[in-house]
């Protein structure tokens, strides 16, 4: 027996981290949330194979973090364990920029709010960097990646084609998605030069919805909040169901997440179909574990099955005009 060489290791368990384009959309989407970008842009080419270029307002990266910025586990958000359970970024882990610079050719250019000037950065596929250039952008971080799936062939065919073309599809669905959950921030994508979807900031959630699904005339809007069971939800909800298969956004404490057990209520009370709209809950960040799955597309609420039967009874009530004996709670 054999131990793997480091090299192995990091190429076959990133394939693991960053198993599509999606998946570098979203990791570097949220990096940008947490860097405090108020405006983050979005361009692809060939379905995200050709490029993925992501450049974002926010705080910028300080010249002695970069050597950091791309090497396995190296943080700014998280010192401890026990910080887990109080997180508020979307990241912690510290291996969505490593292992995207082990599958691609990434290039980075920063500037700090402490910085006269952007650097550019050349990041080799082991994370560390080398500097090739100065330009005059404003302060912010922008990300390129180019040559895609490079050492893993039959990845990068599985994504050319039909596949492609829904990886594209799922990354507009999650952009819509995480703007439903940051409505003040400004998102623009942007494929093969063309406007796909813009987003401009706003402070209301009814505003980012009607740019999210063209109009939002059969939407209601709900509101529940009760401050001693640190549950608070918001959102808006079709009066009734659609046959798509897509289910509304569910948004916990802004992740947008897969809650199955939610998506299961909604046919329950839809007569087997989705309503469209948004579900923004916000619980108290000790009732929430987020570490779930390596996307972190799954969370788990203590008391879930609280939370269901508050929700069920919101959309009871405040939507579909459906009264359930034991709804007494709810504010309307
Ligand atoms: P994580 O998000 O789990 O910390 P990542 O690998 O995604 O791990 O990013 C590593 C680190 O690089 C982050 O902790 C952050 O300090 C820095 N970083 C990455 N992208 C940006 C960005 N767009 N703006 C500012 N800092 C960034
Ligand atoms: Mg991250």
């Amino acid at each position: 027996m054999e131990k793997l060489s480091s090299d192995t290791i990091r190429s076959v368990c990133s394939g693991q981290v960053i198993t599509s384009p999606y998946s570098i959309v979203k990791e570097l989407i949220e990096n940008a949330l947490d860097a405090g970008a108020s405006i983050i842009e979005i361009r692809l080419e060939e379905n995200g194979l050709g490029k993925i270029e992501i450049r974002d307002n926010g705080c910028g990266i300080k010249e002695e973090d970069r050597p950091s910025v791309a090497l396995p586990h190296f943080t700014s958000k998280l010192k401890n364990f026990s910080d887990l359970f109080l997180v508020n970024t979307y990241g912690f882990r510290g291996e969505a920029v490593s292992a995207i610079c082990s599958i691609a050719k990434v290039a980075m250019i920063t500037r700090h709010s402490s910085d006269s000037v952007a650097k550019s950065y050349m990041v080799r596929s082991d994370g560390v960097l080398s500097q090739t250039g100065t330009i005059h952008n404003n302060v912010g971080t922008t990300f390129i990646v180019t040559e895609l799936f490079k050492n893993l062939p039959v990845r990068k065919k599985f994504y050319q084609g039909k596949k492609g073309k829904e990886q594209l599809n799922e990354i507009d669905h999650f952009i819509r998605g995480i703007a439903i959950a940051n409505p003040s921030v400004r998102f623009m994508l942007r494929h093969n030069r063309q406007l796909v979807w813009q987003h401009a900031s706003s402070r209301h959630l009814k505003d980012s919805m009607a740019s999210v699904y063209g109009t939002v005339g059969d939407m209601i809007e709900i509101n529940y909040s009760k401050e001693d069971s640190g549950v608070q939800v918001t959102g808006m909800l079709s009066t009734s169901g659609k046959s798509s298969k897509k289910p509304p956004f569910i948004v916990v404490n802004k992740r947008l997440v897969k809650f199955k057990a939610l998506q299961k209520s909604f046919k329950k009370l839809y007569d087997n179909m989705f309503p469209s709209g948004a579900v923004c809950i916000t619980l108290s960040p000790n009732l929430v574990d987020v570490n779930v799955e390596v996307d972190k597309s799954a969370v788990i609420c203590r008391n879930e099955a609280d939370l269901i039967s508050i929700v069920e009874e919101i959309v009871g009530k405040q939507v579909l005009n459906t009264e359930s004996p034991q709804n007494m709670s709810v504010n309307q």
